[in-house]
């Protein structure tokens, strides 16, 4: 380790310092004395009693100036220790990554050769670490730590430069095939489970890259561009990276004026519920409606929830949201034909929340609906973060008559053991295999395996986005007999007819549905 900017000393500048220190105290000492007593005291000479006083003095002082070196020494160990390294993982810290980008800049100038910035950041790392604690976070740093060294070559520098962020220098030189190759291989590699002292964790992860000097030299920038393509990644779906190019800027600036937004819009009450229908084709009914979340700004018109639904997660404001849906659906299906359930989407952020179960139980105390007519849709990727969590909070539900759909069943984890712990009512077999029924082989042979499954573990199955008569007559011959999509309907919102709205009111009864709009 070499300190260029530390206050280390000479051995010679110290001995100089020294031997002056300890002359000074002499003549002072000297000077001191005759000042005082002049030529004599308790009969010894003047001279003599200075001398061993000022031998003492000098070697005081000479101490003093021996250990004030030493302890410069130290600190400034101690000090560099503290800014360089990250102490949980022995990483470069921030500051010293920001040194290192520099190094690599100018020679990125010098030699012409290309050097990577890779940004890698766990998914929502901070609802995980509230959820299992921050001695297992911490666990799962170290582990994932190590795993990011084993799978980097020798001349790649790295370090942590947030709380689950990760840099890491890499010269082209090192890189060893394709770039793209690397990464895909890379992202899947750390996106195997980790396994915790307690329980297998799994973590999502994303990544943005730049390459210097192409998209410029400067450290600061540089980490600021490698951040940009990580939140492009992220915006894309789990697992993905993404390589920074110049329009980067203006959609940071779009999620940024959201996040900064998502708060007032929840005050000002923009949020509203659109429902749309689900539909059993055998007997032409409506059997339960999926409640869809919609943001209407007073400025910008409607946002889609696919634009802040990761912001409300990223910044936590999915759990007052979330529960706003969970409490307006519920309250909502009192307008809905009492035959029919209602279906929240529940995010993994939400899913994962210390009391969820408790929320869950509070608003149906609150909003009286029987448990038979709720149903929570919570995707596989939220049951993955800890199973063994996962799996009590099921068991809980389904204790309490609450069914569980598994949303966008096929797009997330390929280990399907889960399905065996887990307790849950249905199979929501995802869009993208219905949208391309008709047109792909493989995606047919897809929907038949996953209503096959649904049979053999005796749940329920749905597909979604169905849109044409010959996706819904495929997904019928395949098994799959309850539909949605806006063949059968659009999310629309709920109107509560006034007439009947109002007769209710001297009514016993609750208000009667209603239609969507
Ligand atoms: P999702 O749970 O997969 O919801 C289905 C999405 O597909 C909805 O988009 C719906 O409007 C759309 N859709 C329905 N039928 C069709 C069709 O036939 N064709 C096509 N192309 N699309 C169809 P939406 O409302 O934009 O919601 C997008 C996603 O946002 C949802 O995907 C869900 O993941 C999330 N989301 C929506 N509302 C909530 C909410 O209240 N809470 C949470 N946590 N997430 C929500
Ligand atoms: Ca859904
Ligand atoms: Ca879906």
């Amino acid at each position: 380790m070499t300190a260029v900017s530390n206050p280390r000393r000479t051995p010679l500048f110290r001995l100089i310092t020294v031997a002056s220190s300890g002359m000074g105290s002499f003549i002072l000492g000297l000077w001191g004395l005759r000042f005082g007593f002049g030529d004599g005291l308790a009969g010894m000479p003047a001279e003599t009693m200075a001398g061993v006083i000022a031998a003492l003095c000098a070697l005081s002082a000479g101490g003093a100036a021996l250990s004030f070196f030493a302890g410069i020494d130290e600190s400034a160990d101690y000090v560099f220790k503290e800014t360089h390294f990250d102490k949980l993982t022995g990483l470069l810290s921030r500051p010293a990554m920001v040194g290192r980008i520099a190094a690599a800049a100018s020679d990125t100038i010098r030699t012409g050769e290309p050097v990577y910035l890779i940004d890698i950041d766990i998914d929502r790392f901070k609802q995980i670490n509230d959820a299992i604690g921050y001695s297992l976070g911490d666990e799962l740093i170290r582990a994932f730590t190590k795993r990011l060294r084993d799978n980097m070559p020798e001349g790649a520098v790295i370090g942590r430069i947030g709380a689950g962020e990760f840099a890491v220098l890499l010269p082209d030189r090192e890189i060893r095939g394709s770039l793209e190759r690397s990464l895909d291989k890379l992202i899947n590699q750390m996106m195997e489970p980790y396994q915790l002292q307690t329980h297998l964790q799994s973590v999502s992860m994303s990544v943005g890259i730049v390459a210097m000097p192409k998209d410029g030299v400067d450290p600061v920038l540089i980490l600021r561009r490698s951040n940009l393509a990580l939140q492009n990644a992220r915006a894309s779906g789990i697992g993905n990276w993404s390589v920074f190019h110049a329009d980067m800027g203006r959609v940071a600036d779009y999620r940024q004026w959201i996040e900064s937004e998502l708060k007032a819009a929840f005050d000002r009450g923009d949020f509203n519920l659109h429902y749309q229908p689900q539909f059993d084709l055998p007997s032409g009914r409506v059997v339960g409606y999926e409640a869809l979340i919609r943001w209407k700004h007073p400025e910008r018109g409607m946002i889609p929830p696919m634009e802040f639904i990761p912001i409300a997660e990223e910044t936590g404001m999915i759990n007052p949201i979330g529960e706003w849906v969970l409490r307006k659906a519920c309250s909502d299906a009192q307008y809905l034909p009492e035959d029919c359930f209602v279906a929240v989407n529940i995010s993994p952020v939400q899913f994962m929340t210390k009391d969820f179960v408790g929320i869950v139980r509070e608003t149906m105390a609150s909003t009286g609906i029987k448990p038979s007519r709720l149903e929570l849709e919570v995707t596989e990727t939220a049951m993955m973060q800890d199973r063994d969590r996962a799996a009590v909070i099921l068991q809980q539900l389904a204790d309490m008559g609450i069914s569980v759909a598994v949303d966008d069943f096929g797009t997330g984890y390929s280990n399907l053991s889960y399905l065996i712990d887990f307790s849950f009512g249905k199979l929501k077999i995802d869009r993208s295999f219905v949208s391309r029924i008709d047109t792909d082989a493989s995606s047919g042979a897809v929907v038949s395996t996953i209503v096959g499954l649904s049979r053999a573990l005796g749940v329920g199955i749905i597909a979604e986005g169905v849109e044409t008569e010959n996706q819904a007559t495929l997904l019928r011959a395949a098994g799959c007999e309850v539909v949605q999509g806006y063949l059968f309907g659009r999310p629309a919102p709920l109107k509560i007819e006034l007439g009947e709205a109002r007769a209710a009111y001297g009514a016993r009864e609750p208000a009667r549905l209603v239609s969507l709009q």
